[in-house]
């Protein structure tokens, strides 16, 4: 009898730590939405999102829209009928979403704009992001001590100039940040950007394809240096670009002879583009941990879902036409083949063996 009633005391232990997980609180669907999977960052963002709010107890539905526009609305609006709480977005172009999001406002879902603005929409609650402006600030300085080091006494320098897309609100801030610092130089004669091409209607590059970059870089090249003269800085706003440049660069005999690389920036901190740094071939790259994104968006998102009122945020810097959208913005770093181990690899965000 005794331990019948013990087998039963177990049995119903067991029941009980069995079933105690379907009371645990089920806060709701929530709906992410990437751009892409071209670039890791954007798998990890999205990856890491969906553990994190897993763990927090809500039901994460993470979609990538293959940087088709029509492809992440019809996901979105998936994700507004089967009853998402919350949308986080990453916008493709930032401009397209105005009436899924009234749609969303109307159902009474709140949306954060995810790393990248969503613009002309009253229907959105906050931004999370970086301080992308800071990000072209740090670009164009590593350009230039590269400069410094690498062709010091050649002076002026020849650099080229590339943008990001400009349906992404932050390819103008990058440019923005890096042109406070290049455009005096430029002015005083000390940088030359021999293609003449400059500002984002002539720099920028639709999707942030590498192909189209590689591409505008073969014309600059065979249009402005067929002269026997030389590039020596290129200022490339994302590593996929980056390595479209310098694909065009080796074309041509960069980084062999006695033609020595041009200095090229970079920005995510992708593997290859790390690697290409280790070989020089890459100068830097600016690396944002979007770990720390993610589990920022997921702390914002339940502090809204929970009425609570987030703190610490920017309220005057991004303005998307319609509203200035309270933003959290994080710190990005310069990373160059003096810091990657400490910056990229010791802090986990990329295996050693992945750099290899
Ligand atoms: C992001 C960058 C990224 C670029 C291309 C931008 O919106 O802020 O980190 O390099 O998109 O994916």
């Amino acid at each position: 009898m005794k331990m019948i009633t013990s087998l039963l005391a177990a049995a119903a232990m067991s029941v009980a730590s069995f079933v105690a997980p379907s009371f645990a609180q089920d806060k709701g669907m929530v709906g992410i939405s990437m751009p892409t999977k071209t670039s890791t960052r954007w798998i990890s963002d999205g990856e890491t999102m969906e553990k994190l709010f897993k763990e927090a107890g809500y039901t994460p539905d993470l979609q990538f829209a293959d940087d088709d526009i029509p492809n992440q609305l019809a996901q979105i609006e998936n994700m507004v009928t089967k009853g998402a709480k919350v949308l986080v977005i990453g916008a493709i172009d930032g401009t397209t979403l105005s009436d899924i999001l009234q749609k969303a406002a109307d159902a009474g879902v709140k949306v954060i704009a995810y790393d990248r603005l969503i613009r002309d929409s009253g229907n959105v609650s906050y931004y999370a992001t970086f301080d992308n402006f800071q990000v072209g600030v740090l670009q164009a300085t590593s350009l230039v001590n590269g400069l410094k080091e690498r062709f010091g006494d050649v002076k002026p320098w020849n650099v080229e100039l590339f943008g990001g897309s400009p349906d992404d609100n932050n390819a103008f801030f990058f440019y923005d940040g890096a042109m406070s610092v290049l455009q005096p130089m430029i002015d005083s004669g000390d940088i030359v950007v021999k293609s003449g091409q400059m500002g984002m209607d002539q720099v920028g590059t639709l999707r942030w394809d590498g192909a189209v970059a590689q591409a505008r870089m073969d014309n600059i090249l065979s249009a402005n240096y067929s002269d026997g003269s030389r590039v020596d800085g290129v200022l490339a706003p994302y590593d996929g670009l980056s390595r479209g440049i310098i694909s065009s660069l080796r074309g041509v005999g960069y980084g062999s002879g006695d033609l020595a690389w041009p200095i090229i920036t970079g920005q995510d901190a992708e593997a290859p583009s790390v690697k290409a740094i280790i070989a020089g071939e890459q100068y830097s790259t600016i690396y944002k941990d979007t770990r720390e994104l993610a589990k920022t968006t997921a702390d914002l998102v339940d502090t809204v879902v929970s009425g609570g009122t987030p703190e610490g945020l920017d309220t005057t810097t991004y303005d998307n036409g319609v509203k200035v959208v309270p933003s959290i913005l994080l710190t990005p770093y310069e990373v160059d083949a003096t810091n990657y181990k400490e910056l990229v690899v010791d802090s986990g965000y990329i295996k050693e063996e992945d750099l290899q």
